[in-house]
C-alpha cells in the first residue's frame, strides 16, 4: 500500500483530482484516464513501470519535485492489466465520467470529472484476453465462526466471468483440502483472520498455490448482515428460498457477492443464485493428494501434462470448465455417478449420433462469458452475435434430439435436451432480426445493427452513406425545374452545400416570386451565384446529423438486445451448462474410444478390481515419444468376503525406475476418473465407492515444491493414518525416507501395520526397505508384489510388470550408472554394497524380522490414552515457549530437572 499523497497548495485542478482518488484507493494502482491513455503518477507510476517495461517520464511538479508519470494505451490495456494481476497487483480503472465539452461549460479550468468505475483484482478479471476460456476464474471467500471450542469456516465462490455461485461449509481439518479444491485465483478473508497466527500455516499453503490472499474489514464478514445482502441483490424475501444455508455459509457467500460489487463499483453482474456444496457427496482429496496426483496442473503449476489435460476432449470452453469441476470434486453417490456413466455409455454406443453432435457442440460460442460481459456493461457486439449464434445453435441441438429416433435417452442427456429447449425461441430471433452478420468489437463503432430493422436508421445511413448521390438527385432535379443544364451542387468548408448557377443563369432562380422564395440567395461570385433551398439546408444538417444519430439509434438498439439477453439470464444459464454436459459426455465416449478405455463398474461394495490399467498421462507421454508401449498392470484391493470385509494392502517392491510410483498414482487416478463419472484407462474396473483418496508420495517429489522436509512428510502421514477410513483409498510412496534407514524402516513398518489393522482400507504402499515384505506372512490382508525386472550382462532391464512376490534389492546401483554416475562412484558403491551385505549375512541367518517384536507390537484398536496427570506432565503444559525470555526458559527447565 503506498503512503497517502498531501495535496500542495500549487496543485493543479487535475492534480488534486488525481491525489483524491489516488488517496481513496491506497492499495491499487490507479489507472487515471486521460485521452486515449490510462495514465500512472508518482509511486504507480514507479511500479508499473518497471512490471510492465514501459518508459518513466515526468509530468509537472509536486512539492517541488518532479512527478513520476507512465501510461498505457486505452486500446492495449488488457495485455497490461493482465501482466498487472499476474503479477499480484490491484487495479483501480479511473474513466471519465462526463463528456469534455459539458466540463468546459463549468469553466475554462473546470477538470473532467472521473470515477474509479472498476478494481481489478485476480478473482474479478472478466477480460476475454485475461481468461483461460478452460478454466473458471474463481474468487473465494472464508469466513469462520466459533463452535464451541474449535472454529467453522464458511467457503463461497463467485466466477463473474461466468455468473456461477457456489458455498460449504467446512472445518479446521478439511479447510485447506476444500480451498484446494475451489481452486481461487484471489481468496478474501477477514482481516482478523489473516493475522491470527493459527491462520498462518494454511495461509502459507494456500499462497503455494498461487492464490492472492486479500484481507477485508470484518464487517464485509457479518453473518447477521449477510441475509439481507443476498436477499437485496438476489431481490427474495428469504434465502430459504435457495436451500437451507448455515451462518458461516451465508457469512462467507454475502463476503463474496460484497466484495464483488465493490470491485464491480456500478455495473451488476448477473449471478445464479447460489447453490450449497455437499461435502457429503464428495470425494474427499486433501490438499496434498490433489497436488501429488496432479489433477487439473502439475507440481509445476502447469495444465499440460496434468491429467485433466490427458483426458479433456471437449469441444466447448464450457465443457472443459465443467470437466474441471468434476475433477475437483469427484462424487461418492453411486446412483449420480451411473447416471454420468450412462450419458457417456449412450454416446459411445451411437457413433453417429456423437460425430455429429460433437460437430454442433464445437461450433457454439461460449454463453456465459458473453452473458457475464454484457451484464457488466463490458460486452459488446460481438457478445450478442456470439449469444444469437449459441441460441440458433443450441435449440437446433435440442431440436435435434427431438427428431432422432433415439428411444429413452439416459437422464443426463434427457435433462440437457430439455434445458436447451427451454430457451426462448424469439431471443434468438429477436437478436438474429437485429444484428448484422457481421459485427465491429465495440458498440461505440457502430454498423452492427441489420439494414432493414429500422427504418430511421437505414435513412440516417443511407444519408451517411450515400449522400453524394441523394445530392446528385437533388441536382437533377433543380436542373429539371430551373430548365439550368449547368446548375451544380457544390460544398467548401465555409458555405456548406451550395446550389451554383452563372451569372447568366441566375435569373431561373431569382426570375418569379416562386423561384425566390424556393431558392435563398448566398454569395454572389465574379460569374456566378449561389443559393440554397431549405431543402438543401435541411438535409445538409441531416446528413451533418445523420452518422451521430445512427450511432445513437444503434446504441439504443444494443440496449434493447442486451436487455433481451438479461432477461433471459436463468435460461441461458441453464442452456451453457446443458451444452457443458453433453461436452463432457460426448468428451468421454471419444476419449474411451481413442484411447481404449472401459466403462467402470461403480457400487456401493468394498471392491477394487482393476485389469489392465494404465496410468493416462505417463501412457500418452511414452507414446508421444515413441518409446515402447505402456504396460498395463492389474491392482486387485477388494476385500475377500471369506475372510474379512476390509480392503487389502498391496506392498509394492522393486527397482528404482521400476514403474512403482506410476502403478500407484494410476489405480488412484483411475478411481477419480471412476468416481467423476469418466470411462477408464483399463481394460476392466470394479470399483467399490472410495471415500476419500490420500497420497503421500517419496521426498524427491515433494522436493519439487520446495518442502522436502522430514516433518512435512511425517505430518502428511499422520493424516492419512489419523483420517482414513475404511473406505478410503491410500497410496504411500517411500514412506520413511527423509531419515535414518532404521527410523525410516521402523516408521515404514509401524505405518504398514497401522493401516492393516486400524484405517483397514484398500492400499498401496511402495518401498525400498524390503525388509517389510515379511511382513505379509503375518498379516492376512497384506500381499507382497514386485515390479519385475530382468538382469541381462549386469545391466537391468525394466519390465514394468506387477508381479506377486518380493523384490530382493532394488537395483539403485544399476541407475545410477544409467543416470551417468562417474564410473569411479559406481565401482565404489558396489564394493561398499558387498561389504554391507556381506555383514548382514553374518547374523547368524537371522533377519531383522526376528528381531522384532511383531505380535507384541501390532497395533489394536483403542482410544488414544488421555494425557498423564503426573506433576511433570502438568508442569511442562504450563508453560508457554512463546511468551518466554530465554531467561525464563532456562530457569524453567532448571526447575524440572529438579522435580525428577
Ligand atoms: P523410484 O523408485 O526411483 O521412485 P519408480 O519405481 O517409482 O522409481 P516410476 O517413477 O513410477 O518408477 O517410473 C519410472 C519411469 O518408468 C516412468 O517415468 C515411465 O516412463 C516408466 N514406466 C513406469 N511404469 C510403466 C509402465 N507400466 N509401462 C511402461 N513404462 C512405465
Amino acid at each position: 500500500m503506498s503512503e497517502s499523497l498531501q495535496i500542495d497548495a500549487a496543485a493543479t485542478p487535475m492534480m488534486r483530482q488525481y491525489i483524491e482518488i489516488k488517496n481513496a484507493n491506497p492499495d491499487s494502482l490507479l489507472f487515471y484516464r486521460m485521452g486515449d491513455f490510462y495514465e500512472l503518477f508518482f509511486h504507480d507510476a514507479e511500479v508499473a513501470s518497471r512490471a510492465l517495461g514501459i518508459t518513466l517520464t515526468r509530468r509537472g511538479k509536486h512539492a517541488g519535485n518532479d512527478i513520476p508519470m507512465c501510461g498505457v494505451p486505452v486500446h492495449a490495456a488488457d495485455d497490461y492489466l493482465q501482466k498487472l494481476i499476474a503479477l499480484g497487483h490491484r487495479v483501480a480503472v479511473c474513466e471519465q465520467t462526463e463528456d469534455p465539452a459539458e466540463a468546459k461549460k463549468r469553466g475554462s479550468k473546470a477538470v473532467v470529472r472521473r470515477d474509479v468505475v472498476r478494481l481489478v483484482t485476480p478473482g474479478t478479471v472478466t477480460e476475454e484476453a485475461i481468461l483461460d476460456p478452460r478454466q473458471n476464474a474463481w474468487l473465494a471467500a472464508l469466513a469462520r465462526v466459533r463452535n464451541g471450542d474449535a472454529w467453522l469456516y464458511g467457503l463461497a465462490r463467485i466466477d463473474i466471468s461466468t455468473g456461477s455461485f457456489e458455498v460449504a461449509e467446512t472445518d479446521e481439518r478439511r479447510l485447506i483440502g476444500d480451498l484446494s479444491a475451489f481452486e481461487p485465483r484471489e481468496l478474501i478473508v477477514p482481516d482478523s483472520l489473516f493475522s491470527d497466527p493459527e491462520f498462518a500455516p494454511a495461509r502459507e499453503q494456500i499462497e503455494m498455490g498461487r492464490c492472492a490472499i486479500t484481507p477485508e474489514p470484518g464487517a464485509l464478514f457479518d453473518s447477521t448482515a449477510a441475509p439481507r445482502r443476498l436477499q437485496d441483490h438476489f431481490a427474495v424475501a428469504t434465502m430459504d428460498s435457495f436451500g437451507g444455508f448455515s451462518r458461516v455459509e451465508l457469512a462467507a457467500a454475502s463476503a463474496a457477492l460484497g466484495y464483488v460489487l465493490k470491485t464491480q463499483v456500478s455495473a451488476r453482474p448477473t449471478l445464479s443464485t447460489p447453490k450449497r456444496l455437499d461435502a457429503t457427496g464428495a470425494l474427499g482429496l486433501d490438499a496434498a493428494t490433489r497436488a501429488n496426483l496432479e489433477l487439473t496442473r502439475t507440481l509445476s503449476g502447469e495444465r499440460k501434462g496434468s491429467l485433466l489435460a490427458a483426458i479433456d476432449r471437449t469441444v466447448t470452453p464450457a465443457g472443459s470448465r465443467l470437466l474441471t469441476e468434476h475433477l475437483a470434486g469427484p462424487l461418492t453417490d453411486v446412483d449420480t455417478i451411473n447416471d454420468r456413466l450412462d450419458a457417456v455409455s449412450w454416446c459411445l454406443k451411437n457413433d453417429a449420433a456423437r460425430d455429429e453432435l460433437r460437430g454442433m457442440l464445437s461450433a457454439l460460442p461460449d454463453m456465459v462469458r458473453a452473458l457475464s460481459r454484457l451484464a457488466l456493461e463490458r460486452g459488446g457486439p460481438r457478445d450478442l452475435l456470439a449469444l444469437k449464434q449459441a441460441c440458433e445453435g443450441a435449440l437446433s441441438i435440442a431440436s435435434w434430439f427431438a427428431a432422432g429416433s433415439f428411444g429413452d435417452l439416459p437422464a443426463v442427456l434427457d435433462g440437457a435436451a430439455r434445458a436447451l429447449d427451454g430457451l426462448p425461441a424469439d431471443l434468438g430471433e429477436t437478436l438474429a432480426r437485429t444484428l448484422s452478420d457481421e459485427v465491429p468489437l465495440l458498440a461505440r463503432d457502430g454498423g452492427f445493427v441489420r439494414q432493414g430493422c429500422s427504418e430511421e436508421l437505414d435513412e440516417l445511413r443511407a444519408l451517411r452513406d450515400e449522400g453524394r448521390q441523394i445530392i446528385a438527385g437533388m441536382q437533377a432535379r433543380y436542373c429539371e425545374q430551373t430548365g439550368v443544364k449547368s446548375l451544380k451542387i457544390r460544398h467548401n468548408n465555409i458555405l456548406g452545400y451550395f446550389i451554383e448557377v452563372t451569372s447568366q443563369n441566375a435569373d431561373a432562380l431569382t426570375g418569379s416570386e416562386e423561384a425566390k422564395s424556393e431558392f435563398i440567395h448566398r454569395q454572389t461570385m465574379a460569374n456566378a451565384m449561389r443559393f440554397t433551398t431549405t431543402e438543401l439546408s435541411d438535409m445538409e444538417s441531416r446528413m451533418a446529423n445523420a452518422a451521430g444519430r445512427a450511432i445513437q439509434i444503434e446504441l439504443e438498439q444494443f440496449e434493447v438486445m442486451r436487455q433481451a439477453v438479461l432477461d433471459a439470464d436463468s435460461q441461458l444459464r441453464a442452456a451453457s451448462g446443458a451444452i457443458a454436459a453433453l461436452d463432457v459426455a460426448a468428451g468421454h465416449a471419444e476419449l474411451a474410444l481413442s484411447e481404449g478405455y472401459c466403462r467402470p463398474h461403480v457400487d456401493a461394495s468394498m471392491a477394487f478390481e482393476v485389469t489392465a490399467g494404465r496410468h493416462p498421462v505417463v501412457e500418452a507421454a511414452l507414446r508421444a515419444q515413441m518409446a515402447n508401449p505402456f504396460v498395463p498392470n492389474d491392482c486387485r484391493l477388494g476385500p475377500d468376503e471369506n475372510r474379512s470385509a476390509n480392503g487389502s494392502i498391496w506392498l509394492l517392491t522393486g527397482p528404482n525406475m521400476g514403474g512403482k510410483s506410476t502403478f500407484l498414482r494410476q489405480n488412484a487416478l483411475i478411481a477419480i476418473m471412476a468416481q467423476i463419472g469418466a470411462f477408464v484407462s483399463a481394460g476392466s474396473a470394479h470399483i467399490g465407492v472410495v471415500d476419500r483418496i490420500f497420497s503421500r508420495v517419496g521426498a524427491a517429489d515433494d522436493l519439487a515444491r520446495g518442502r522436502s522436509t522430514f516433518m512435512v512428510e511425517m505430518v502428511e502421514t499422520a493424516a492419512i493414518l489419523n483420517q482414513a477410513t475404511h473406505r478410503s483409498f491410500v497410496i504411500l510412496d517411500e514412506i520413511g525416507r527423509g531419515t535414518a534407514t532404521y527410523d525410516g524402516l521402523s516408521i515404514a513398518w509401524a505405518t504398514l501395520e497401522h493401516l492393516h489393522e486400524v484405517n483397514a482400507c484398500r492400499s498401496l504402499f511402495a518401498t525400498h526397505y524390503h525388509e517389510l515384505t515379511a511382513l505379509a506372512s503375518v498379516h492376512d490382508r497384506l500381499a507382497n508384489v514386485t515390479m519385475a525386472v530382468r538382469e541381462w550382462d549386469g545391466d537391468v532391464v525394466f519390465l514394468h510388470e506387477v508381479q506377486p512376490g518380493a523384490a530382493d534389492r532394488s537395483y539403485g546401483i544399476q541407475v545410477a550408472r544409467l543416470a551417468g554416475l562417474p564410473a569411479s562412484v559406481v565401482s565404489r558403491a558396489r564394493d561398499v554394497l558387498d561389504q554391507l551385505e556381506s555383514a548382514d549375512a553374518k547374523r547368524d541367518g537371522s533377519t531383522l524380522i526376528d528381531d522384532l517384536p511383531l505380535f507384541s507390537a501390532a497395533p489394536v484398536r483403542e482410544e488414544p490414552k488421555r494425557p498423564d496427570d503426573s506433576i511433570l506432565q502438568k508442569a511442562v503444559s504450563d508453560l508457554n515457549p512463546d511468551e518466554m525470555t530465554p531467561k525464563e526458559a532456562l530457569s524453567a527447565l532448571y526447575d524440572l530437572k529438579a522435580r525428577l
